[in-house]
């Protein structure tokens, strides 16, 4: 069968790198995807859909690829207030902030002030315990503040497999609709 063959360009991903924010995925390659004659919007949409996941799993290897290298990353800037963030929640420790793409219509994230060779969960070692707990205590006092205590979900990405991006530990906590499971 003659499929066209729809190269994805860089406007595909461009307008999706928006839906997570990364400037990792401009070093993105082309993507191809088969284009069945009279594509239909309900194929382009789940064309773009693909496209999407491509784009993040993408973006998480380039980041994965310089989480070694110890490089400061987007959260180290919003801790020193050298970008804007909305800040919900913050004590000695932690700060939580609102999600810059929210998922759900609560999205916060809550991060260690230090990070302390926490790039990630999987990097965790025993002396991490204690700020481990912290954060996760912290994320029940942004799910109260948030009025969605009765229901909400905390996600930590770590690695590339689980499409983490920034490598800064942090915990996602969101809610305000209801979840579905499982989360894909
Ligand atoms: P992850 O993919 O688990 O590493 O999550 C990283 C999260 O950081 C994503 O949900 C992004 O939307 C979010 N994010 C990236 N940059 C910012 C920012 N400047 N302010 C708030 N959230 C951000």
């Amino acid at each position: 069968m003659a499929s066209t063959t729809l190269t994805t360009s860089f406007s595909l991903l461009r307008r999706y790198r928006s839906f997570r924010g990364h400037a990792v995925a401009k070093s993105l390659p082309n993507l191809s995807f088969a284009r069945l004659p009279g594509q239909s919007p309900a194929l382009l949409r789940s064309c773009r859909f693909i496209c999407r996941n491509a784009d993040e799993e993408a973006a998480a290897i380039a980041a994965a690829k310089v989480a070694g290298s110890g490089a400061p990353t987007i959260f180290d800037k919003i801790i020193a207030k050298e970008i804007p963030s909305t800040i919900v929640y913050e004590d000695e420790k932690v700060l939580a902030f609102r999600d810059v793409n929210p998922q759900a219509p609560v999205h916060v994230l809550v991060i260690p002030k230090i990070k302390d060779g926490l790039t990630q969960l999987g990097k965790a070692e025993p002396r991490h315990a204690e700020i481990l707990g912290h954060l996760l205590y912290a994320a029940k006092v942004v799910a109260e503040k948030e009025g969605i205590v009765d229901g909400f979900r905390v996600v930590i990405n770590s690695g590339p497999q689980a499409c983490q991006s920034v490598y800064h530990l942090h915990l996602h906590v969101l809610g305000g609709r209801q979840l579905k499971w499982p989360p894909g």
